[in-house]
């Protein structure tokens, strides 16, 4: 194969070079996100060139010493996070890494780890800006509401929160942005009658944020409870069976295509016909690449697509073992 510019990263990084130089190989990005990087180039989705040549070079490193001594150079990433799908890959996980002793600790202790969906009501002529806006917007103001400071999660229960925006999209009503907040909780209350209490309070939250009552979601609509130990979302997170395709060693491009294209046939009864980023990003079918141009396009910069909030109140910040 003749080498272009696109295969700089996997010149350096298949080839010999980290054992000719007694390196670890220690890229952590799997390669099936490098081909979703490569194939939204292709498409035109990601047009900005720091993005365009994120991970395609090597860098010195300022600071020998962090953290492999030996080392001297690392990967060059562009750090777009909500752009860039090695960037975002990374971000995640970051913060699963980031969460995983927290939710371990928690539920050595009797704790609950409670999954939470929030959505909007929303047609196919609803804009994806506006969306979005929203929902930041009634999801801060929600964190701020009293039922969710003093009776469901007051600062003695909640040990943590992570919270995470996504995008999914249907042919039917078009784009629909969602957040998942994770919240870590010792509170004895039973989830039933937390759903009950936050689904009143997004309502009302909704109700006071959008100017157009459309948006307003109905009471067994607008959020998803679920005590969920794993921290997965089922739902929308994995259901083409991702996990199992990373472990897969692809062999070419079409072949990727091909695998979603039968998995796309088997599934789409079960998920109706709604696609997750992750699954458009993988399968570039024409009708996905303007939806994600103007998923790409409308994403702001500096938004916080994903984060990690510890309480340093909760009592059992003392069984975390400090690194
Ligand atoms: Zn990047």
């Amino acid at each position: 194969m003749v080498a272009s510019s696109n295969d700089i990263r996997t010149n350096s990084d298949k080839s010999s070079i980290y054992e000719d130089r007694g390196w670890k190989r220690s890229d952590p990005v799997p390669d099936h996100i490098y081909d979703i990087h490569k194939s939204l180039v292709e498409e035109e989705v990601i047009i900005r060139s720091e993005i365009i040549s994120c991970s395609k070079q090597f860098i010195s490193k300022i600071e020998k010493d962090q953290p492999n001594p030996e080392k001297p150079r690392r990967i060059k990433r562009c750090h777009y996070v909500n752009l860039c799908p090695i960037c975002n890959n990374l971000l995640e996980q970051f913060v699963e890494k980031q969460m995983n002793p927290y939710r371990q600790v928690l539920l050595d202790n009797g704790g609950k780890n409670i999954l939470m969906t929030f959505k909007l009501r929303h047609n196919q002529k609803s804009s994806l800006k506006h969306l979005q806006k929203v929902l930041k917007d009634s999801i801060k103001k929600l964190k701020d509401d009293n039922i969710w400071k003093r009776t469901l999660f007051p600062s003695k229960y909640r040990f943590y929160v992570k919270t995470e925006y996504e995008i999914s999209w249907s042919e039917e009503n078009g784009f629909h942005p969602h957040c998942h907040l994770q919240i870590g909780t010792t509170n004895p209350m039973p989830t039933d009658e937390m759903k009950s209490l936050v689904a009143l309070a997004w309502k009302r939250v909704v109700t006071t944020v959008s100017p157009n009552k459309f948006f307003i979601p109905n009471l067994s609509n607008g959020v998803d409870v679920s005590d969920t130990p794993s921290g997965k979302h089922s739902k929308d997170k994995d259901p083409y069976g991702m996990d199992a395709l990373k472990k897969m060693q692809k062999k070419s491009n079409k072949k990727m295509k091909e695998k979603f294209k039968k998995l796309n046939a088997a599934e789409s009864e079960r998920i109706k016909g709604s696609y997750s980023l992750i699954q458009m990003q993988s399968n570039l079918k024409d009708i996905f690449i303007p939806v994600l141009k103007e998923i790409y396009r409308t994403t702001v910069k500096r938004f916080r697509r994903i984060f990690f909030n510890v309480n340093t109140h909760h009592t059992l910040i003392s069984k975390i073992s400090s690194k």
